[in-house]
């Protein structure tokens, strides 16, 4: 079942997992604001695009993440299409090894070629190559190293990652966070925009996100201060990580160990930059501690 949404006068919603963008440009023409979490998805985005008589000519990709791209490939040799993402995301997806390289520091083990971190590659351009009328990009980089938002000449904005609905929140206390500073500042910006539809890629469409972003910092600054509270006194990575894991109640994995190791990690960068902790080696182990405040 599809589950396409009219947004505005030229913008449309598949709504899913994870919503895809459709934007209408001259002669039946379209482009896509991200293809979807797999090539199953790619041949959905397919069965729409024929039903209404479109030609797909190009896609944005907000970020790089495998939900966002899966479709890429499939739709690009179909179509032809190009692709467009922030000049550092398209790297990765061009080079899909890159995001489990990242998570794990090397080559990935196996266990992370999985489709929550793992897409086909496929020929991505800098966004800004894109000249088309219509189409305005915003920075929101925090959730990934280069996201970007796509807003339409209807007034849509398509945010990507950049915040999700709160059934989303509720769901996973801690998303995946590459830069916490970043993220914050994303989530002012946004605030002060006044579109009148915001459409985050998982979740729901809203026309004021003001409480749905109020709700995403909250929930961020409440981690932010959690992480510091369990470096009481001093502590180890490893002991921190088990101790999130134990007080998030999430299973562990391959997959979550690096996922939400990565995003610990992030928020330790936030608090070292803070000059809240620091960090030191005792007896080669890598320990954390809160910075006396004299
Ligand atoms: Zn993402």
């Amino acid at each position: 079942m599809i589950d396409l949404v009219k947004l505005g006068d030229k913008t449309y919603c598949i709504k899913n997992p994870v919503n895809v963008g459709i934007y209408v440009l001259e002669d039946n023409n379209v482009c896509l604001i991200d293809s979807g979490s797999s090539k199953q998805f790619g041949k959905l985005i397919e069965t729409v695009l024929i039903e209404h008589n479109w030609n797909l000519k190009f896609i944005i990709n907000t970020h790089s993440h495998a939900d966002h791209i899966g479709g890429n490939k499939y739709l690009q040799d179909k179509y032809n299409c190009k692709i467009y993402a922030s000049k550092i995301e398209s790297y990765f997806i061009n080079d899909t090894l890159l995001e489990p390289s990242m998570l794990y520091g090397a080559s990935p083990l196996r266990e992370l070629y999985n489709s929550l971190l793992y897409a086909d590659g496929s020929e991505c351009e800098d966004i800004k190559k894109l000249n088309e009328n219509g189409i305005t990009i915003i920075n929101l980089e925090g959730h990934s190293i280069g996201l970007i938002g796509v807003v339409t000449s209807d007034g849509v904005c398509f945010a990507g990652d950049a915040y999700t609905s709160e059934k989303i929140i509720n769901k996973y206390a801690i998303q995946y966070i590459f830069d916490v500073e970043k993220y914050l500042r994303t989530l002012e910006n946004l605030e002060n925009t006044e579109y009148n539809v915001y459409v985050p890629s998982h979740g729901d469409i809203e026309n004021n996100s003001k409480e749905t972003i109020e709700i995403n910092r909250r929930v961020v600054l409440n981690n932010l201060e959690k992480v510091y509270s369990l470096i009481n006194g001093e502590i180890s990575y490893n002991d921190l990580l088990k101790r999130i894991f134990e007080e998030y109640n999430i299973g562990i994995n391959i997959t979550q160990y690096h996922l939400i190791g990565a995003t610990i990690k992030a928020y330790l960068t936030k608090l070292v930059d803070d000059k809240r902790i620091e960090i030191y080696f005792s007896d080669n182990i890598m320990m954390l501690r809160k910075k006396i405040i004299i």
